[in-house]
């Protein structure tokens, strides 16, 4: 984000915009903008707030130290491809891009005092930009049994969240190893974040059972419909290796006898990939920034208004990325996908540029754009490109367009994607 661009934002005013920093204004102190979550949207909203500007004192917490992806995972996690996409060190990227980053986790957010608790510490911000992804919920499958919690995690993790992805793979690993058997794998009920990255995760390992000629199949237990592409494929080219039930919801596992419940009985597995439904995390829910559905209960991920991006619970607070509730009555959530979190990171940054500033109705937030390159098959490889795109009709909502392209000779143009999502909204040239 250019300086003269938030400038020019900052032309307009929203209600209390101007006063959000203007107490340490008169200090001659920078307003301070706290991140938390130091993925592809809190990345964003970092490099973009301080990137041609010494405008504002930023400060980012994730309790991971390294940013990994996600995205091109899948492949690596199978041994189809190396590791394409390095980890960054954090408190490097921090030194060179001048902002602060704290390895910690936040505990909790004082809305009223506006601090955030972290590390024994409390830190006041004028400005909060929630970005803390979406995180598996037990509570569905284990109520308060926190040790069954514990070891469904450490033994059957899946691979959903960065500081799972080394242990899944050691663990399918050993699967292989000691010879196969029954692997199992559950897609919760959507929302969950990359809606194709449980289909492309099941081809992939479909292929990984047929060359590595295990006697294993895989279960995918499925509480949704599927993707029409990919339960097709299941059928005709891995009708030995896949097994894919529609409409499959787990209601109970108990990862010490190894069995899932579902509304057809008990099954049994050797290694799982434990997947349970997502929510925005307990930071969200606990600092009362959570949705409500049209009964007036509480959804599962933070609401947003998707003008300005922030938080109809609090002004000073940001959501972005995949912790974000719907922003749409026509499609409801955005996709949970790192190109978009990285565009609202981005868009927060503006808006908040604008709101520090002064700025007067300043313009809704610039709209998001989500580009996916899915493996279909590994051998020969072949792919399908997922082009979400986003327009306000005269209305003011939010009209999402999805298309689906075969790309059936793929030359690296997911790593092209990663590579240009990185240098153009982290700041990161892998060079
Ligand atoms: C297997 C797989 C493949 C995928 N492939 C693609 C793809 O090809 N293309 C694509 O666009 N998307 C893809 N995605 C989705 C993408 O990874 C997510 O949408 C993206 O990571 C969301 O970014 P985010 O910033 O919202 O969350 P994250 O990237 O998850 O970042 C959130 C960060 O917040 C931190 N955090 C959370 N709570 C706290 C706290 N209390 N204190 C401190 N830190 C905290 C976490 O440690 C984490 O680092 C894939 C996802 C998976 C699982």
């Amino acid at each position: 984000m250019k300086r003269r661009a938030l400038l020019r934002l900052a032309g307009a005013a929203g209600v209390w915009a101007g006063q959000l920093g203007a107490g340490r204004a008169a200090t001659g102190a920078k307003p301070r903008v706290v991140i938390v979550g130091a993925g592809w949207g809190g990345l964003a909203a970092a490099s973009a707030l301080t990137r041609d500007s010494e405008t504002f004192d930023v400060r980012v917490f994730d309790r991971e130290r390294e940013f990994r992806s996600l995205p091109l995972a899948n492949a690596w996690l199978v041994g189809r491809t190396p590791l394409r996409l390095p980890p960054l060190d954090l408190a490097t990227l921090a030194r060179r891009q001048g902002w602060r980053f704290d390895a910690a986790p936040v505990q909790a957010i004082d809305r009223a005092r506006r601090e955030v608790q972290a590390g024994g510490e409390r830190i006041g911000y004028d400005a909060l930009v929630l970005a803390t992804g979406a995180v598996g919920d037990p509570a569905a499958w284990f109520g308060d049994d926190a040790r069954a919690a514990s070891e469904a995690r450490t033994r059957f993790p899946a691979g959903f969240e960065v500081g799972e992805l080394e242990t899944c793979r050691q663990r399918l690993e050993a699967f292989a190893e000691v010879g196969g058997g029954t692997l199992l794998m559950t897609v919760p009920p959507a929302p969950y974040r990359c809606p194709p990255a449980p289909y492309e995760r099941a081809a992939l390992i479909g292929w990984w059972i047929k060359t590595r000629r295990l006697k294993a199949k895989l279960i995918v237990l499925d509480a949704g419909g599927g993707m029409p592409r990919f339960n097709r494929l299941f059928g005709e080219r891995y009708q030995a290796q896949i097994e894919h039930r529609l409409h499959t919801p787990v209601r109970r596992v108990d990862p010490f006898r190894k069995t899932v419940t579902t509304d057809d009985g008990e099954e049994r597995f050797d290694h799982a990939l434990l997947l349970p439904t997502m929510h925005a995390g307990a930071l969200v829910r606990e600092a009362g920034l959570l949705g409500r559905d049209a009964q007036g209960a509480a959804t599962r991920w933070a609401a947003v208004d998707a003008g300005t991006l922030r938080s109809p619970h609090d002004e000073r607070v940001w959501i972005v990325g995949d912790a974000m509730d719907n922003v749409s009555p026509l499609f409801g959530a955005y996709p949970k996908t790192a190109h978009i979190a990285a565009d609202l990171g981005a868009a927060a940054a503006a808006q908040i540029g604008a709101a520090l500033h002064g700025a007067r109705d300043a313009a809704p937030a610039a709209l998001p754009r989500s580009l996916c390159h899915v493996w279909l098959d590994a051998e020969p490889a072949e792919q399908l490109i997922l082009d979400a795109s986003f327009r306000r009709r005269g209305d003011g909502l939010i009209v999402q367009s999805v298309r689906q392209t075969d790309n059936p000779q793929p030359r690296d143009e997911d790593l092209q994607w990663a590579r240009e999502l990185m240098a153009q909204r982290l700041g990161v040239s892998l060079g």
